[in-house]
């Protein structure tokens, strides 16, 4: 028998919100029948308008709030731009770290079956503002002005910012100047609609701990009208810029960068450090973009791995060698391996920028080459692993369990994940130890966490 749904659309009813959903929005039951409230916060009871029913769940609109929980915040309506693509903005910082460990716990508990799990308390930043060290801004045009900022959720409109609280300052800052002067120079923005204009994104990076920035003009056209005043406009008003790029995408896409980069002014790539481990940075690398939480992510997948210098280790899903390259430093050899040729080169011109010299890259998927390396008698001890938001390949995590490494290091973009894969190993013959949950993006739903697996000790009968 099909259960009824106790709720219809367009319907006003009141409720309770008891949890929030990995994006972020409040759920609510009636009757055992979810719904899904974005804005909505646990423990506050409210009037929601539903507006779509599905089977098992279905989605609401907040209209009035009884009760406010106590980690709600206000925002004023002409600050709210500054917020722009944040979905906990109205929850204090203190609120979303809460959330974010608990989300960590209830994964584990409830996809992973992990019971007695070691979950740390999160590990926030001291001063959650201001740190994103890239920004990509689309550009448009309103009342024939530039414009750039966000495009506001679900849709294609944008939203003029003059500031982004989640930007490190002297990102804003390129982002305002590079407008300013576009605006003045009289180049005109992209349009979408009609695939004409020429200025799609206007694309600033930072290195924090070498002051150095990059500028990067993203055109539909391969000509970028006044080409020089910009350039001149752009060195001299904002003195930290060390590299000035122009890039191409003449597509019909909402892919950023296009196939053509060419140095306009200064370096091809800027520097930056996450420790000891110094970082060459291109308009088109991928590099972490809170440098100061992915030091401490690292450092506790580095305690975790506990090496004493005697070990081989692997670095699966190595990106530009990140990991690998702060591994290094303890272990006595590395291996890196990533499915992206390019990352690769860039980790192995990492290597030599710090002339460190036992670790090995190799291109390709994690779940082909390290089988490879297993046949061909390279036995990691400790296997370290970061990979995207779904998580690893199944036949990885078999590897994992027949190749025995004593200790795996995971670290984790997305919770739901990391308990599924951490229940395959645990059935496999390893223990998950202990689990830390790191914030690397405030205001945002990502998070973070490091997990320690031991391979469980068989003692002979
Ligand atoms: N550890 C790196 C990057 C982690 S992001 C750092 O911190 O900088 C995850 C990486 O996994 C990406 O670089 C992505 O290209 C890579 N990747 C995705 N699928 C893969 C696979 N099957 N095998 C190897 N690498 C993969």
């Amino acid at each position: 028998m099909s259960r009824t749904i106790p709720v219809q659309k367009n319907e006003y009813i009141d409720v309770l919100f008891e949890d929030l959903t990995h994006d972020g929005a409040g759920v609510a039951k009636v009757d055992g029948y979810p719904i899904f409230v974005p804005y909505g916060l646990p423990g506050e009871r409210a009037k929601i308008k539903v507006i779509k029913v599905n089977k098992g769940y279905g989605f609401g609109r907040l209209i009035e709030l009884y009760e406010k929980s106590p980690y709600r915040i206000e925002i004023a309506k002409e600050d709210l731009h500054k917020y722009g693509g944040c979905q906990l903005e109205h929850i204090s910082y203190e609120g979303q770290l809460k959330y974010k460990e608990n989300q960590v716990r209830q994964v584990l508990t409830r996809i992973g079956k992990l019971e007695d799990v070691k979950v740390h308390p999160i590990l926030g930043m001291d001063n959650p503002w201001h740190y994103r060290n890239k920004a990509q801004v689309p550009v448009g045009e309103k009342e024939g002005k530039l414009i750039a900022g966000f495009f506001k959720p679900r849709s294609h409109e944008i939203v003029d910012t003059d500031e982004s609280l989640i930007q490190i300052p002297e990102i804003n800052e390129a982002v305002q100047v590079v407008k300013e002067i576009c605006g003045r120079l009289g180049i005109r923005a992209y349009n979408e609609e009609s695939h004409k204009g020429i200025l799609r994104h206007i694309m600033a990076r930072y290195g924090q701990k070498t002051g150095e920035l990059m500028v990067v003009i993203v055109t539909r056209t391969a000509d970028i009208p006044h080409r020089e005043r910009l350039v001149e406009e752009i060195v001299e008003r904002l003195p930290e810029v060390k590299s000035i790029v122009h890039n191409v995408n003449g597509k019909r896409t909402n892919v950023i960068l296009g196939d053509k980069t060419t140095v306009l002014w200064g370096n091809e790539v800027i520097f930056d450090y996450i420790g000891d481990v110094k970082f060459a940075i291109s308009a088109l690398s991928f590099y972490q973009v809170n440098p100061v939480q992915t030091k401490v992510l690292y450092d506790k997948a580095l305690e975790y791995a506990n090496l004493t210098g005697s070990e081989s280790v692997i670095d699966a899903y190595c990106g530009i060698g990140t990991i690998s390259l702060f591994l290094a430093q303890k272990a006595r050899k590395v291996f890196g391996v990533e499915v992206v040729p390019e990352a690769i080169e860039d980790a192995k011109k990492n290597a030599a920028l710090n002339g460190i010299e036992n670790v090995e890259f190799e291109a390709g998927e994690a779940e082909v080459v390290i089988p490879k390396w297993y046949e061909e008698g390279n036995k990691a001890d400790v296997l370290v692993v970061d990979p995207p938001r779904k998580g690893c390949d199944e036949a990885l995590l078999q590897t994992i369990i027949s190749m025995k490494p004593k200790k795996v290091v995971y670290v984790s973009c997305n919770p739901a994940t990391l308990a599924r894969d951490l229940r395959i190993l645990e059935d496999g013959g390893y223990k998950t130890v202990e689990v830390q949950p790191v914030d690397m993006f405030p205001h945002t739903t990502h998070c973070e966490a490091v997990a320690k697996i031991m391979l469980k000790v068989v003692t002979p009968k």
